[in-house]
């Protein structure tokens, strides 16, 4: 037990967020009403089943006498009532969660003796409360039936609002609700008010156990020992008539940042009823007009509350007959605007500097200001819900298949490519589409992964979504039918679906992050510019990016990209240049084929090292399985029949279902796919290898400063590694000596492999670099497939609380964070001058950063809309 004057904002665990609030502001000679709280100390005791605490109720008698003394009031005196609230208030803001029971020590005695003073509707309206909250808190009654009675007499009355009940009517309803009290408990409201206090405070403890009290926790990973503290502070009245009433402000504009108090005042009504939004409130520019003299006082009051606490507050207080009282403070909840720009305005105010600043602002908040939105419309479903897979804002035809995509967009059509999930063969039909959804898949699926690198609104995984490419239509349960160019629209960040065109709004902060510009007149635009370049100043980790074309590496460097940390090169062999691959498989024209391929490579490689020109650019090595470059078996299988049934089937076909068959594979992720490749086309890698090499060469000598290294991808064992990097080193000496030069290229590996972490330390001594690759590394780890589990299971696993959140999309730290840790601390035990790089999606997970940057991790390779928000985070965590 502690009065507040006793207290300090320090004492939270003990006092409750509440109550070291409260006991703040009294230190700072703020007007607090006096009052006292029941630590919660208390709360865990009593929880624990040891009932009331030894000598709790004398200490609350000895508070009570104190506060007596201070407000001058006596507990049940009808002469000189004090009432009190008792307040919940755990040390974790839980708002809404807990209950309170206000007026407590209301009688008829003290009612009466009000009405007898000339205050019969203040009286009979803080009586009706007491009962209201003392029937529903206290003794479980449904709080149903009380507004039921209130709204059956508003509606008799003709009140449009409890402000229009008068006296009489508040009378009548306190009745009522006692009628309640009686018919369900046996008993009428005690008249001893003692006994009201001591058995709102145990329901008061007993509401930490309450449902919703227990479901928010879980949600917030709050932890349920804590308790609450129970706060008893003399009631103050804003319901006492014109110059009373209560607000709810804020030191700043919660949604926009802006400076100068903000907030809302309603006359004649206590706190609830500002909360309840039962009645329009006024602004405080009104109470200002109304009352300056207050308004001035409370404009004091907030600043020392800013100035005091170096952030924006939200304050609640009271005015009873023209007495200004502040009942609570905390740390406001602002809107992600509203932090960045409230940040760096108190850094300029010189409250704070710009450190702190940054440790105000996160990724996740800079994330929604980067991307487009949907004007904000109350009146619209969703058709539909998914996973957001790769946030934005975007509208357009629904077509089912790459190839309409394409088709459409080049007639000037705005397409949304629906599929049941996507394959490396869709790659074009995603470029097109302004947004992508799938029936199947998670947040690493391959749509999701494309999606986000190329910036493409994503919704993986849309239930109930069944996706018919053949009848080129898409259906939903209850029977929605979606046609072929049906129009939809797509919102990536929440993970909705809606019908029809949605108005869009574009972000006028990642226009301004792309352009640089540093003079935008919008000051969140200016902030979140401002806390970039901070985050830049400080941090340890680099920023490149995850990009394959010139137009990708384009949109890195624009957003800070410091190179390219993942080029993945399957996409130059996907699609049309499919047929390239086959004909090396079938052996058909094998030479041809090659040459194709590496001068097609030759060709992309220049324009990206071009591009990146001055910045590293990691190219890995082909890594899907090979079967994604065949023919689909299937459909092979049946045109084979087909040709059998009409009598005869040409040996070229005959040949292609053998090839197609001989490396079909039931579990292709974890069959012939990255490094194992070399042992089956190692002509293909060599093709590669060259290509860099020549491209890398002819620019350095036309005076270009390029950087390309060499990544190989899924390996599991160091023989591989030394096979590979032994074939590329003599290709890559090749090439140099060729041109008359001496060329080195640096080599790097994949750590992606559970084997391969935990022989790290072999790894290294052939190796340039590590660079995770905690897509597969989860994959493997778990044993969980990254492109089918999300529809399968994993989804129900968070339903049920079996996980807590995706590993494919934040990094989990205890098994797969200990394999990257392990291999990072065996890697540079061997070889301190290994580079360590991530590349998985993780890399561009706000919610990871700290995970990498504590391990040791030198850079981060993340899809290119992804790199301000890394820079941010990496910047955080370096301060
Ligand atoms: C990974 O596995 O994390 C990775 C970056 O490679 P990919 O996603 O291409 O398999
Ligand atoms: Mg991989």
């Amino acid at each position: 037990m502690l009065e507040l004057h006793e207290g300090d904002r320090t004492m939270a665990a003990l006092l409750g967020g509440k109550g070291a609030g409260l006991a703040e502001m009294s230190r700072l000679g703020l007007p607090v009403p006096p009052g006292f709280i029941v630590t919660t100390e208390a709360c865990r005791a009593w929880l624990s089943g040891g009932g009331e605490p030894d000598g709790l109720w004398d200490q609350v008698e000895s508070a009570l006498t104190d506060l007596e003394r201070r407000s001058g009031l006596r507990f049940g005196d009808p002469a000189a009532p004090l009432l009190v609230s008792v307040r919940s208030g755990a040390r974790f803001s839980m708002p809404g969660m807990m209950e309170t029971v206000l007026d407590v020590g209301m009688t008829d005695a003290v009612a009466a003796a009000l009405v007898a003073r000339g205050e019969a509707r203040f009286a009979w309206d803080s009586y009706r409360r007491l009962v209201q909250m003392y029937g529903r808190t206290v003794l479980g009654i449904d709080g149903g039936l009380f507004d039921a009675q209130l709204m059956g007499l508003r509606t008799e009355l003709g009140a449009t609002s409890d402000a229009h009940l008068d006296a009489a009517a508040l009378q009548r309803l306190t009745g009522e609700f006692r009628r309640i009290v009686v018919e369900h408990t046996g008993a009428d409201l005690p008249q001893e008010p003692r006994e009201q206090l001591r058995h709102a405070v145990v329901a008061v403890f007993a509401s930490w156990n309450g449902e919703r009290a227990r479901l928010y926790r879980a949600h917030e990973g709050i932890p349920d020992d804590l308790g609450t503290a129970v706060n008893i502070v003399q009631m103050v009245f804003g319901n006492r008539g014109e110059r009373s009433g209560s607000g709810v402000c804020f030191t700043r504009d919660p949604v926009s940042g802006a400076p100068g108090a903000f907030g809302d005042y309603l006359p004649d009504a206590q706190g609830e009823d500002v909360v309840s939004g039962s009645r329009s409130p006024m602004d405080l520019s009104e109470l200002a007009r109304r009352e300056p003299g207050l308004h001035h006082e409370l404009s004091e009051h907030l600043r020392t509350l800013e100035t005091h606490y170096r952030d924006l507050c939200d304050v609640e207080f009271t005015v009873e007959r023209g007495r200004l009282w502040i009942l609570q403070t905390r740390l406001g909840k602002r809107s992600p605007a509203a932090a960045f720009r409230i940040a760096v305005e108190l850094a300029e105010e010189g409250v704070i500097d710009l450190d702190e600043a940054l440790t105000r602002v996160d990724g996740t908040q800079l994330q929604t200001l980067l991307h487009p939105t949907f004007a904000a419309r109350e009146d619209v479903r969703p058709l539909a819900t998914g996973l957001p897979a790769s946030p934005g804002a975007a509208y357009g035809q629904l077509v089912f298949d790459s190839a309409t995509a394409m088709e459409w967009t080049a007639l000037g059509r705005q397409v949304v490519l629906a599929r049941p999930e996507t394959s490396p063969d869709d790659f074009g039909g995603l470029l097109a589409a302004r947004a992508v959804i799938t029936s199947r898949g998670g947040l690493t699926s391959h749509a999701a992964v494309v999606a986000r690198g190329l910036g493409r609104t994503c919704v993986t995984g849309v239930e109930g979504l069944v996706v018919d490419p053949v009848d080129r239509l898409a259906t939903l349960p209850g029977g929605v039918t979606l046609p072929e160019g049906t129009v939809v629209s797509v919102d990536g960040t929440a993970g909705e679906l809606y019908a029809g065109q949605r108005e869009i709004q574009p972000s006028p902060v990642a226009t301004a992050v792309e352009a640089g510009d540093t003079h935008s007149e919008d000051p969140t635009v200016r902030a979140v510019l401002t806390l970039l370049a901070h985050a830049d100043a400080r941090r340890r980790l680099g920023v490149l990016a995850n990009a394959e074309t010139p137009e990708e590496a384009r949109a890195a460097r624009r957003f800070g990209a410091e190179g390219i940390g993942l080029c993945r090169t399957e996409h130059m062999l996907l699609g049309e240049r499919r047929v390239l691959v086959e004909r090396l498989v079938t052996d058909e024209d094998r030479e041809g084929a090659l040459a194709e391929i590496e001068q097609l490579a030759h060709a992309e490689f220049t324009s990206l090292l071009e591009t990146m020109e001055g910045l590293p650019v990691v190219v890995r090595l082909l890594d899907p399985p090979l079967h994604e470059f065949l023919p689909d078996l299937v459909e092979l299988s049946v045109e084979v029949a087909r040709a059998e049934e009409r009598g005869g089937v040409e040996p070229a076909l005959e040949r292609r279902l053998a090839t197609t068959r001989r490396w079909h594979e039931s579990n292709p992720m974890l069959g012939l796919r990255g490094v194992r490749l070399l042992t089956v086309l190692p002509q293909i890698i060599d093709a590669q290898v060259r290509a860099l090499a020549e491209a890398t060469v002819e620019l350095r000598d036309a005076g270009h400063d390029v950087r390309p290294e060499l990544m190989v991808p899924l390996v599991a064992d160091v023989a591989e590694l030394v096979a590979a990097r032994a074939r590329m080193e003599g290709i890559v000496a090749d090439v140099g000596r060729a041109h008359g030069a001496s060329l080195h290229l640096p080599i790097g590996v994949m750590v992606e492999l559970p084997r391969a972490a935990l022989t790290a330390a072999e790894l290294a001594q052939h190796a340039d670099f590590f660079s995770f690759g905690t897509n597969d590394l989860t994959q493997t780890t778990w044993g969980i497939s990254r492109d089918d589990a999300e529809a399968n299971f994993l989804a129900a696993y968070r339903d049920a609380g079996i996980l807590a959140t995706d590993p494919f999309k934040t990094i989990d730290e205890v098994g797969v964070g200990a394999l990257v840790e392990l291999a990072a601390r065996d890697g540079r035990r061997t070889c301190p001058e290994l580079g360590l790089g991530a590349c998985g999606e993780h890399a561009g997970d706000p919610a990871s950063v700290a995970f990498f940057a504590r391990v040791g991790i030198d850079y981060l390779s993340c899809s290119p809309p992804r790199i301000p928000v890394v820079r941010l985070e990496a910047g955080r965590q370096a301060v």
